[in-house]
């Protein structure tokens, strides 16, 4: 399904791609636009949905260039109408280095907050009402549609930024996959609660379906990360053995002590 993309371009070295799914998106803003105040509704509407996208790829890149920092390849960012995807070829094991990663997506979006909040100060407390369609309000909608997206990714619902930063607390405490389990039992519980009030309370259905993804995905993720622990565990178990084997063999010469087990923090 997310292979239905169309690549934009790159930016950093990373490939920008828009999924099929986001034409939908702009159709139905364009559609409300263009029912409210005519083509030039439309086009506002249009720009700004093409602005806010503009900083959700600004947050992804936040977390991609930090990530990039520890050695990680990101190929990829992908943009769904629910928001965007940076795809890591793997997530570093250090909570320090997870801490970082994470905390850059929404510090972007504080960042821009503060940047946009200048120009929008004065409409926000004038009497006289800003006009639906025009620069003021673009402004206004994009300060608010950012401060949203800062306060909304740190909710802890794993592997929303804020699910990956409580269990980047936990790994500090326990073990990784126990980490991961604690944060995905709290998503398990939350996400279902904001799937029904996205649905019945604010009538905010695309929000209910980037809670029903958060829900899987974090499934997901919790399985390939037990994979991978398993071929680790695979491989470091081969590894012992062979050491074990050479040093039996030399022993057989000069019967000195069998070297050091070699212990293998990897793959991940
Ligand atoms: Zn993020």
């Amino acid at each position: 399904m997310l292979g239905w993309s169309i690549n934009l371009f790159r930016v950093f070295g990373i490939q920008l791609a828009v999924h099929a799914s986001f034409a939908l998106l702009l159709g139905y803003f364009a559609y409300e636009g263009w029912s409210e105040g005519g083509a030039h509704g439309a086009s506002w509407n249009l720009g700004l949905i093409i602005l806010f996208f503009g900083c959700v790829v600004l947050h992804e890149l936040g977390h991609s260039l930090t990530a990039m920092r520890y050695g990680v390849r990101v190929p990829r960012i992908l943009l769904m109408p629910i928001g965007g995807m940076a795809e890591f070829d793997r997530i570093p094991r250090a909570p320090k280095a997870e801490l970082l990663i994470t905390a850059a997506g929404p510090a972007v979006n504080v960042v821009l907050v503060a940047l946009l909040l200048p120009f929008v100060w004065q409409d926000l407390w004038s009497e006289i009402a800003v006009p639906r369609y025009g620069w003021e309000m673009t402004l206004i909608n994009l300060t608010a549609g950012n401060a949203v997206m800062a306060v909304f990714n740190l909710l802890p619902i794993f592997p929303m930024d804020g699910g990956r930063i409580l269990r980047a607390f936990l790994a500090r405490k326990m073990d990784y996959l126990k980490a991961t389990r604690r944060a995905l039992l709290v998503a398990r519980i939350a996400a279902p609660i904001l799937v029904f009030c996205a649905i019945y309370f604010l009538e905010w259905y695309l929000m209910a379906a980037l809670f029903v993804f958060i829900f899987f995905a974090g499934d997901a993720e919790y399985r390939t990360l037990l994979r991978r622990e398993q071929e680790a565990a695979h491989w470091a178990d081969w590894n012992r053995r062979m050491v074990l084997e050479r040093a039996e063999a030399a022993g057989r010469f000069d019967g000195g002590p069998p070297p050091p087990p070699v212990i293998y923090h990897g793959p991940n």
